[in-house]
């Protein structure tokens, strides 16, 4: 790889961390090439609402010049919040808080949509899986794809996220379960077909919360409520607890029997969704993980830093990290040093989150009755905020 500047630049994987660090690098004139292993972005579904903060991921499209485009399809009322636990009580409730495009959420698809329109055509390869990556002796990648396709690189960027293939040319650490399974829900057309569960949570975020269990209930774009059915139980329980999610009767009574002592109100959100049941494990890459850079290779996004949902920054960081790593590229008088300088300041900041996303994670989805922990906390971090904006 040149010391200095780079002509073409790869990036494995077209999620918010791959298709931000593309469209930066394109409009100051950088060529750039994504493969991405998806056929096209229709393919599974694209998940559900994303809160884009100030200061990363709202920094990011600002740099990418689609904050516009952002703005026009974001939800500022989406930052509303209401904690409770499992007989109903209610412990926290932040509606029209004023806090207005602080987090505002946009629903994953539009946001990748946003960054997909912006790009240059045929940028994206799609349906390239990466199978392997080997090291040249004069410094170059060769990349290979299961289609038999190859392509020799100066610069990789790993953007591949969770399971990243690329992280393994640094780093031989592993994503580990953190101990949390979720099983995703929704509920399509709910203000016409369930008013009563589309006025329980209301505009944002609800969080029923108690003995190792939740039930996080978030409304989406396009009359859409997506519920996370959230349990501490072992690695493998979605296999070895033989709920069969494709047979939604079945999984639907399995999954009541699991939250038999809970208050009705809140088991129709088990009760009354699609008959659609998807099972995910939560991983999480070491806090800290970190590694030796490597001239013509780097990562960002899930694939340097994957965690928890629990602090909400997942997609912020990817995006952050794109931002960054675009500006050291274009800005290069030493492209090598510039990716190091990078990578130090993106394991640093990752390291903050990833730490806060693990503790989150154990006070969310822990003994007792969590609903009023966490409401204390998100009590004192209000405070907290209130404190600072009077300051
Ligand atoms: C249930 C859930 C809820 C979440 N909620 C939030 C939230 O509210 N806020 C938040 O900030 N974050 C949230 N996150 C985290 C967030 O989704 C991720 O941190 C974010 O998507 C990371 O972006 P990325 O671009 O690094 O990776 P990804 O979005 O994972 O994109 C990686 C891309 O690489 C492609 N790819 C993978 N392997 C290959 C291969 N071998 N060859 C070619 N292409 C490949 C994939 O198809 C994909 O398109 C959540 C995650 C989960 C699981």
């Amino acid at each position: 790889m040149s010391k200095n500047k780079i002509q073409r630049v790869t990036i494995i994987g077209a999620g918010p961390g791959g298709l931000t660090l593309a469209r930066i690098l394109q409009l100051k004139g950088v060529e750039v090439k994504i493969y991405e292993r998806e056929d096209s972005i229709d393919v599974r579904s694209q998940g559900g609402t994303l809160d884009l903060h100030v200061e990363s991921g709202q920094y990011a499209l600002r740099l990418a010049e689609l904050y516009d485009k952002f703005q026009a399809l974001c939800r500022p009322e989406g930052e509303d919040t209401i904690i409770l636990d499992k007989t109903g009580t209610v412990y926290y409730e932040e509606v029209d808080a004023g806090h207005e495009l602080n987090r505002p959420e946009i629903d994953r698809q539009d946001l990748r949509q946003i960054l997909l329109d912006s790009l240059k055509p045929d940028t994206i390869a799609q349906g390239h899986v990466l199978r392997s990556i080997e090291c040249l002796d004069n410094g170059q990648h060769k990349l290979i794809f299961d289609n038999g396709v190859t392509d020799i690189v100066d610069l990789v960027v790993g953007a591949d996220g969770a399971w990243s293939r690329v992280r393994s040319l640094v780093s031989n650490a592993k994503p580990e379960y953190c101990g949390v399974s979720m099983v995703e829900v929704q509920f399509s057309d709910v203000d016409n077909q369930h008013p009563e569960i589309s006025k329980l949570v209301g505009r944002g975020t609800l969080s029923a919360l108690s003995d190792n269990k939740g039930l996080i209930a978030q409304r989406n774009g396009y009359n859409r409520i997506r519920v996370y059915i959230t349990l501490r139980v072992p690695e493998n329980w979605i296999v070895e607890s033989k709920i069969p999610f494709d047979q939604p009767d079945q999984a639907r009574a399995r999954l009541l029997d699991l939250f038999s002592d809970w208050n009705p109100s809140l088991l129709n959100f088990i009760h009354s969704c699609d008959d659609s049941f998807v099972p995910r494990r939560l991983y999480a890459l070491p806090v800290g993980h970190r590694w030796d850079s490597k001239p013509g290779v780097t990562l960002l996004g899930d694939a340097a830093h994957l965690m928890s949902p629990f602090a909400g920054e997942g997609v912020n960081l990817a995006m952050f990290d794109a931002a960054d790593l675009a500006l050291a590229i274009i800005n290069a008088d030493d492209l090598e040093q510039a990716i190091k300088d990078y990578e130090e300041k993106m394991c640093t900041r990752a390291a903050q989150s990833a730490d806060e996303s693990a503790r989150n994670l154990d006070v969310f989805i822990g003994p007792g009755n969590t609903g009023q922990i966490v409401a204390e906390f998100f009590k004192k971090l209000m405070a907290s905020m209130a404190a600072n904006e009077n300051a």
